[in-house]
């Protein structure tokens, strides 16, 4: 081959996406791996994929050097290729085109056969999938995904940018739980015990001091001990936190977040879509907006057993037939009772300016009104049992006029999951890690 005798250098001339009828009978060099092989009487189909799509070689005899004959077995799907050859206009052709090779190099050989299925949707088991994800993420079905998640992220960016946000980092080991749940992972931090932070709660509402509106966009890990398909172990949050905001200014950030990130998706991914076969309906803002104490009335007016104070499940949600619930929607004026103690009650105590963003009946986003006031939050930690002393890193900063402010968290691979439509969280995020997986 005139490659090993370096007479040409294997540069990719072309992306399969420039490639076009107009090129018809150039030469270009291509360069991706095979993602199918096929054989129709003696003529070779090779699919090679780059990061933009694929493009169809055809291996004829006759058509192709004779030199290039004891190489071809060699190529197997997934090995990385690159191809010198001349395209060709083929109606027939997936794109309309064709590459008839005049020479190629095998960059890289795959030496095994894939158990992942490349064209298929649904593959073959999620643990057989994840096992050699590398792989898996090579299917056009995750393509997609994450070809939206991408956009996603950046449309949250774009517009927390426009709403004038600043974008902060804060520490992932901590000295002390945020909300004091049991959902924490333990590390050694020299000589001392340490957790992975749970949420940028405290360090969020510390930098309202200095910054007003912030957000962050990073990793919270939890030790979550069910095996469902909505919870990770460790998940990316979308969080905001706004200076001189109540719940009602941050639900409507938030509305007009999740509006504006739905637009761009639908305006950018459109092919991505189709793959998916999702047909994003129009979403109308504002969200509908039912109150906890309404909602309950309404679960035992249809007969489910639950209790004002109860936390309402997925399933309990499910089972409202309401034509609003088929969508996004907020539930608000939570109990005191089942959130966090930095949560601001309302002048009746037993109820707090807080909210939960759902999706059909899942939960995508909670957010709060926060106690600004440094003797009511001692106040509220020490009722749900917290050590105040624990927390004096934090409190500490109450004694310099912390401004009354309003946040949310938002569960991006949450998100992802109602865009998508997607009933397995683990299938929108690259490498899930849950109570069973550590690994890749
Ligand atoms: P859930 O009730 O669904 O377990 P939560 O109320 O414990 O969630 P929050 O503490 O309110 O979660 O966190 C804010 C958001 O972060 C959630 O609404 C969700 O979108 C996301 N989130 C929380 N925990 C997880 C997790 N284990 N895996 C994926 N996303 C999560
Ligand atoms: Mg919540």
């Amino acid at each position: 081959m005139n490659s090993s005798k370096g007479q040409v250098t294997w540069k990719r001339t072309y992306y399969s996406k420039n490639i076009d009828t107009s090129l018809n009978g150039k030469e270009v060099i291509i360069v991706g791996w095979v993602s199918s092989i096929r054989e129709h009487s003696n003529v070779k189909f090779l699919t090679l994929n780059d990061r933009f799509g694929n493009i169809q070689v055809i291996l004829k005899k006759n058509e192709y050097p004779v030199s290039l004959d004891s190489e071809i077995p060699k190529i197997k799907e997934h090995a990385s290729i690159a191809i010198k050859g001349k395209v060709r206009s083929e109606p027939k052709a997936p794109h309309g085109i064709e590459i008839i090779p005049s020479d190629f190099k095998i960059l890289s050989l795959a030496n095994k056969n894939s158990p992942i299925v490349i064209q298929s949707r649904k593959g073959v088991g999620i643990d057989t999938r994840l096992d050699l994800r590398a792989i898996d993420l090579r299917r056009p079905y995750l393509q997609s995904i994450f070809g939206i998640r991408y956009t996603v992220l950046n449309s949250c960016r774009e517009f927390l940018r426009k709403e004038e946000f600043t974008e902060v980092n804060t520490p992932k080991i901590i000295s002390t739980a945020t909300e004091g749940g049991a959902t924490l992972f333990p590390i050694f931090y020299y000589e001392r015990e340490a957790f992975l932070t749970q949420s940028p709660q405290l360090y969020k509402e510390q930098l309202v001091m200095a910054f007003e509106n912030v957000f962050e966009i990073g990793p919270i890990f939890r030790a979550e001990p069910s095996r469902t398909n909505r919870h990770l172990s460790e998940a990316t949050s979308i969080d905001i936190e706004k200076a001189y905001a109540d719940y009602n200014d941050i639900m409507e950030t938030l509305e007009r977040l999740i509006h504006y990130v739905w637009q761009e998706v639908k305006e950018k991914d459109k092919s991505h879509l189709e793959y998916l076969k999702i047909d994003l309906p129009e979403l109308s803002i504002p969200f509908q907006r039912y109150r906890y104490s309404d909602l309950i009335e309404k679960l035992q007016s249809v007969g489910e057993s639950i209790e004002w104070g109860d936390d309402i499940s997925q399933q309990k949600l499910r089972n409202l037939d309401d034509e609003n619930m088929k969508n996004f929607y907020f539930i608000v004026d939570w109990p005191t009772s089942i959130k966090p103690f930095y949560v601001k009650p309302k002048s009746t105590e037993t109820e707090c300016e807080s909210f939960d963003l759902i999706y059909k009946n899942l939960e995508l986003s909670s957010g709060s009104t926060r106690i600004h006031d440094k003797s009511e939050l001692v106040e509220r930690m020490k009722k749900q049992g917290l050590k105040i002393d624990a927390f004096d890193f934090h409190l500490k900063v109450f004694d310099y006029g912390m401004p009354p402010h309003a946040g949310f968290g938002l569960g991006l691979e949450r998100l992802m999951m109602s865009i998508c439509n997607v009933d397995n969280i683990r299938d929108v995020i690259l490498f899930p890690r849950d109570i069973d997986r550590l690994s890749p």
